[in-house]
């Protein structure tokens, strides 16, 4: 049996070796390293894809949450509503720009933010809302968007684990994730459900002034070649990155296939468990499983993950620690936040080796090592 990891790279690459060395060489090739064609080529391709009228690629996930946050003019004091289940780069950029977090809570099912918990979290000083589509499940996005209407907040989604991720309205529409919100920024690293080999991320929003204010912003401030109207950054993809992406996306619905079908099978072998907890699908969206992830009832979670890694099984816990519960926010003099479903959830996690060249024996054997465990 091949060696068991969260996410398999090297196979995966192994697939698609030719077309992906052959594009990387014509980038060497050129040497257009900044900028070159594949970055539009691969903006326009994705741009398609996801339904979203306007792509600006950028270096990272983090920085598209970031520049997202700057173009919409959010200043110092203005308060941001985001789950505190979450990676903390959804909560770290809102900190870097001195605004201040409402962390609310998640839904229990779900993990993703609890649109009840925004409606009680508004106040007059709140201007957007950051709903991230957790695991690669999508937030509530139909209820955030009533409730971003009404208060006239911006809604900023957080599309980094959940991208190629259908949302269903009640309405019988089909829209992308990311294609929902005002805007919303994606991540490119490695083991995102589109990685490219280095990192990378990209904007997307459909209204036409905001693009024009992300691509300055992304763009040192720039409005013309060294004239420098806002303050900005420097955030780009670069063309080996959008070179491999190009490619990649071709092959993104098939990729998340391969995902679901993973999860697929951990579900019948969990199903009906007294201790685990399988991941809800809501009815709402397509689950791309960016991660699969139990929640455990009487199970000795770190004894779990001990006795995986003995076996060869890899496991993770997202995330250890809650936004809300970081030091780092210890300066910010924030009210001091219950979040019941947040904790409970942060103690019973655990999340399995997913992704898209998992082979049947090494299935099994997670799973009869999961259940050997908690079977005792
Ligand atoms: C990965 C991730 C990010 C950040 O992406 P980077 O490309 O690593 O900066 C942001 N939010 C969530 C939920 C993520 O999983």
């Amino acid at each position: 049996m091949r060696t068991i990891q969260m996410v398999d790279l090297k196979q995966q690459y192994l697939k698609i070796k030719e077309e992906i060395d052959a594009a990387v060489l014509g980038v060497l090739d050129s040497t257009g390293f900044i900028n070159g064609p594949a970055v539009g080529r691969f903006a326009e391709a994705l741009s398609a894809y996801n339904g979203s009228k306007h792509v600006i690629p950028c270096a990272n996930g983090t920085d598209a949450l970031q520049i997202a946050m700057m173009a919409l003019g959010l200043e110092p004091g203005d308060e941001v509503i985001t789950p505190s289940f979450t990676y903390i780069a959804t909560t770290e950029v809102i900190a870097l720009l001195r605004l201040t977090p409402l962390f609310v809570d998640v839904d229990p099912k779900t993990f993703c933010i609890d649109p009840a918990a925004i409606e009680k979290a508004i106040t007059p000083k709140t201007k957007a809302i950051v709903p991230v589509h957790l695991y690669g499940q999508a937030a509530h996005m139909e209820a955030i968007m009533k409730i971003a209407e009404a208060h006239k907040l911006h809604v900023i989604e957080d599309n980094a684990q959940a991208i190629g991720s259908d949302y269903y309205y009640s309405d019988g529409r089909t829209v992308k994730t990311g294609a929902i919100g005002t805007v919303s920024g994606t991540s490119f690293f490695p083991s995102k459900n589109l990685g490219c080999y280095g990192d990378g991320g990209a904007i997307f929003t459909n209204d036409d002034a905001l693009a024009a204010q992300l691509r300055m912003v992304a763009n040192h401030g720039q409005s013309k070649r060294y004239y420098h109207d806002v303050v900005g950054c420097n955030s780009r993809l670069d063309t080996i990155q959008a070179a491999v992406l190009e490619i990649k996306l071709k092959h993104l619905d098939r990729y998340i296939d391969a995902r679901i079908k993973v999860a697929d099978a951990y579900d019948a072998a969990f199903a009906n468990h007294p201790k685990i907890t399988t991941p809800f699908r809501a009815a709402y969206g397509k689950h791309v499983f960016h991660q699969y992830t139990l929640l455990l009832e009487g199970v000795d979670r770190n004894g779990l993950v001990d006795y995986l890694a003995t076996q060869g099984v890899p496991s993770m816990i997202y995330y250890p620690v809650p936004a809300h519960r970081q030091q780092m926010f210890s300066s910010f003099n924030l009210p001091e936040t219950e979040l019941p479903v947040t904790d409970w959830l942060t103690e019973r996690v655990v999340s399995l080796p997913i992704h898209t060249e998992m082979e049947e024996d090494q299935q099994q054997h997670i799973i009869q090592s999961v259940l050997n465990y908690i079977n005792q």
